[in-house]
């Protein structure tokens, strides 16, 4: 157990200090005149949410302020002085009406007091992490993830003197047993890429209390339409706004969810790796997200139609996905999901590989790209893609089988895409 968590910890049950010195009141913001909708379900959060409406013009809806600075007054020399330059306009790496007004909207959808918005998944995961280590800290993680993040933790951490131990991510025994006197954090993702196993969030927020360890999630293959992070325990989540929350293939973008305070101590880390999101792409992701909702109740019912036509299927061997009882997990997905699914589908063919690549070439409507999460279906092979980097020993190792095919469920008719995978099976197998 780390000795100066475990004293961190003690001040904070005291009610006295927390992490840093920050002691003043802290708003869940930075926040513009704009609500959060609370109380409401997340398809009316999708839509109002954070939504700035300009008093002064009347326009509806989130001006992009499309500006690097802002004239400074009494106010912002006030905050620069005191170090609040979260809550004011001063300098847009710093913060910008774009940026609140969609972190607004993100805080509604994740049940969060505070969300930063970044310019990519990869620039919320790494600021994010950095801020909750120092050097010689340890982090424990999981083999199924994303390979940009494998990289950061494999590569990097060891540069910064600090050290990473991957761990299977459904095995609490495993991940306990990996846990160090200077581990700090527990870094998981929700739902694996590509063999969608469902992670036991509860059991890891078990184990973060008993070691007082920082439990951060990576909810992209899931979102908070699925699952609410925050409200399992997680301290907090990060998600690539790129896949689902954006949902149109048309924008790279990161988030992260907490609490105020912990959100805080991110902020800074933001300012020094300068991963901000631009104003404009803070309108996109806004304007995507009033869909949200929407568009994840047809990618999950899509998903499941689709996944239940190719469990059927004589030339298909094998379906993953979580919604489906021949998933391992099936349970711990119902228990986790409450209802709800998800729009990812991982099944191997007959034939191998070659029949996959067959197939791909065959369909019409799902288009041959890596990423996830847009409104047209998109579909991969994980061998020559997210998982290229290692050897076929090691991808057979960590079953990435021959014939392994991943599916993202666009949100089209879903009768068409099933044509689709009919006409396309039948013709590769004539
Ligand atoms: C895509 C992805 C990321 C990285 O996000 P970018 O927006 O590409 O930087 C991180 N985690 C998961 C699970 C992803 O799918």
């Amino acid at each position: 157990m780390n000795k100066s968590y475990q004293n961190i910890e003690h001040k904070r049950q005291d009610g006295s200090i927390w992490f840093n010195d920050l002691k003043r009141k802290r708003e869940a913001g930075p926040k513009l005149q704009a609500k959060r909708y609370e109380q409401f379900g997340d398809e009316t959060k999708s839509v109002h949410s954070g939504q700035y409406d300009d008093p002064q013009t009347g326009a509806l809806g989130t001006p992009i302020f499309q500006c690097s600075t802002f004239f400074l007054n009494k106010t912002s020399y006030e905050a620069i002085e005191e170090g609040r330059g979260r809550d004011e306009m001063i300098y847009t790496r710093y913060g910008n009406p774009s940026q609140w007004s969609v972190q607004e909207k993100l805080s509604a959808l994740e049940n969060a007091e505070s969300s930063i918005v970044f310019s990519s998944g990869m620039a919320a995961i790494s600021s994010t992490l950095l801020a909750f280590l120092d050097k010689g800290s340890h982090i424990v993680s999981s083999r199924d993830i994303y390979g940009g993040t494998y990289n950061f933790l494999y590569e990097d951490l060891d540069r910064y003197g600090m050290s990473v131990t991957f761990t299977s991510p459904t095995d609490l025994t495993e991940i306990e047993a990996a846990i160090q006197e200077n581990t700090k954090i527990l870094y998981f993702e929700a739902l694996t890429n590509p063999l969608l196993k469902i992670v036991p969030i509860e059991g890891l927020v078990t184990l973060g209390k008993k070691y007082n360890l920082r439990v951060i999630i990576d909810n992209t293959f899931l979102t908070p339409y699925n699952v609410k992070m925050l409200d399992l325990g997680v301290d907090l989540v990060v998600n690539s706004a790129t896949k689902y929350l954006n949902g149109h293939s048309d924008l790279i973008g990161g988030t992260v969810s907490g609490s105020r305070k912990l959100v805080d101590r991110i902020w800074p880390q933001l300012l020094k790796n300068g991963g901000s999101m631009d104003p404009h792409a803070c309108f996109l992701l806004e304007r995507s997200l009033k869909t949200f909702a929407l568009r994840m109740k047809t990618h999950n019912s899509n998903a499941l139609k689709l996944a239940n036509y190719l469990e059927n299927h004589p030339k298909i061997k094998r379906v993953y996905y979580p919604g489906l009882p021949s998933h391992e997990q099936h349970k711990l997905a119902e228990q986790q999901l409450k209802g709800k699914n998800s729009g990812m589908i991982s099944f191997e063919i007959e034939g191998g590989d070659a029949k996959a690549h067959a197939l791909l070439n065959e369909l019409k409507l799902p288009k041959e790209a890596t990423s996830l999460g847009g409104v047209e279906s998109l579909i991969s092979l994980p061998y020559n893609t997210s998982q290229a980097s290692l050897t076929k020993e090691q991808q057979k190792a960590i079953g990435i089988n021959d014939g392994l095919i991943r599916l993202s469920v666009g949100i089209e008719d879903i009768e068409d895409l099933i044509t689709d995978f009919e006409q396309g099976i039948t013709t590769i197998f004539k």
